[in-house]
């Protein structure tokens, strides 16, 4: 009996052991997952912020070229009208020169979120370079192109940028904007260079302006 007795205090000694064993093992598999699925965030985040420009916060040329891809390949798939605007702010050199650099980076931030409020569904709006930033618009002709980019320099010319400090306002911001529209077996680069070409127009013009300079 005795022999029966030290048995069965093994297996329950064993047993106990056992789980323990499995209760840190699930410890430790918990743990790591926990842990993949830190990373896993981290991960997202620094896509993300791969993809956006870090003084506005708007999409970044990357953004911007990779989307222009996807967006003329599906419209000329489908054949859906897409319209290209470049935006240049108006004597930003001077502005710069003027009030320095970091209220020039403020006229920056206030440009790139007026563009974000004007724009809606699968628009995009991204910094292209500098002080020139690009919207993209799919499913949209050459008027709807026209109206948006209105509105949008209209919001602009019409917003204030307040000094602080001195509570009075800097001069007035402007800016011009080319329009280009897709043609069906345009690449990426084509869109964008008659989009500037638009944009040159503009400028020309008088700035402050929205211009198309036609299909070629
Ligand atoms: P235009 O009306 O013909 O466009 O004249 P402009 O002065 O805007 O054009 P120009 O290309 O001569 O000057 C662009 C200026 O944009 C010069 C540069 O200092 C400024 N700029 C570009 N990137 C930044 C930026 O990140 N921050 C600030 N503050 N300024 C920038
Ligand atoms: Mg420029
Ligand atoms: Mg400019």
């Amino acid at each position: 009996l005795d022999r029966i007795t030290d048995e069965v205090r093994q297996v329950i000694s064993d047993t106990r052991n056992m789980e323990q064993s499995q209760s840190r093992l699930e410890n430790q598999m918990a743990h790591v997952v926990s842990e993949m699925e830190a990373m896993r965030q981290e991960l997202e985040q620094v896509r993300q912020e791969s993809l956006t420009d870090g003084l506005t916060g708007i999409a970044n040329r990357k953004a911007f070229d990779t989307t222009l891809e996807q967006t003329l390949r599906i419209a000329q798939d489908n054949n859906h009208a897409t319209c290209l605007l470049l935006a240049d702010i108006d004597h930003f050199k001077r502005f710069n020169d003027t009030h320095g650099h970091l209220v020039g980076d403020k006229v920056l931030r206030f440009v790139a979120s007026t563009l974000k409020r004007c724009i809606k569904g699968k628009d995009t709006a991204a910094r292209f370079g500098g002080e020139e930033f690009a919207i993209i618009l799919p499913n949209t002709d050459l008027a709807g192109a026209h109206s948006a980019a209105e509105q949008i320099r209209n919001e602009i010319s019409s917003g204030t940028l307040i000094n602080k400090n001195r509570g009075e306002a800097y001069g007035s911001i402007t800016i011009s904007i080319g329009i280009a529209k897709l043609g069906k077996d345009d690449h990426p680069l084509d869109l964008i260079r008659r989009a500037d070409q638009s944009l040159y127009l503009a400028k020309n013009r008088g700035r402050n302006r929205v211009e198309f300079a036609g299909a070629n």
